[in-house]
């Protein structure tokens, strides 16, 4: 299954091609009821082929274990699985050439709900603009690649280390995430 999701060569990007180390595929079971999207990799996500394993990473994690998750119960990857450089943020075309390998993966592991992490990719799954702090623990329904697909939307985990005031945001959008998962009304999926 995981040969199905991860992309093992991609030469779509030519400036992502030439600045990355590798291509950073998605982590965790490929069942998984939650799935997390950020952005892109950074510096340590290139370095080691992981997604969040950097500081934003470390503020995730924590947060899963706070509400009695591991790293490994749910699935996390990226918009753009290939290193933008100087950390920039991914260019539209650069999150069109990845959104098939990304739609690709939410079609095989058919999370119950997808979090999105931060304004990348909370607009690029929404397909509108998102006001991430205000709109934060919201659920929103949308159809990806055809699918009907139940998003979340959520502050970027790094945002939490810039601006603390966002920690309660981020909090309140996790555990909205993780109650749905575990009882919400899942019924009207699918009637939009
Ligand atoms: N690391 C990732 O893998 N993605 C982000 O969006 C930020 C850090």
């Amino acid at each position: 299954m995981t040969d199905e999701i991860d992309v093992v060569d991609c030469t779509r990007c030519a400036e992502l091609c030439a600045s990355r180390s590798r291509i950073v595929n998605g982590v965790g079971p490929t069942d998984a009821a939650l799935l997390f999207v950020g952005e892109a990799p950074g510096r340590q996500e290139d370095e080691t082929g992981e997604p969040f394993v950097g500081r934003s990473g470390d503020v995730l994690d924590e947060a899963l274990r706070d509400r009695g998750l591991a790293r490994l119960d749910v699935r996390i990857t990226n918009c753009v699985r290939c290193r933008p450089p100087d950390n920039r943020d991914p260019r539209a075309e650069e999150l069109e050439n990845c959104r098939s390998h990304l739609e690709r993966e939410i079609d095989a592991v058919d999370p119950d709900v997808i979090v999105t992490l931060g304004k990348v990719p909370s607009e690029h799954l929404l397909g509108r603009s998102v006001a991430v702090t205000a709109e934060a623990g919201s659920i929103h329904d949308v159809r990806i690649a055809g699918t009907p697909r139940r998003t979340l939307v959520c502050v970027h985990p790094a945002a939490t280390l810039y601006d603390p005031s966002q920690r309660e945001t981020f909090a309140a959008a996790l555990d909205a995430a993780v109650e749905f998962v575990d009882g919400g009304d899942q019924s009207q999926l699918g009637d939009f």
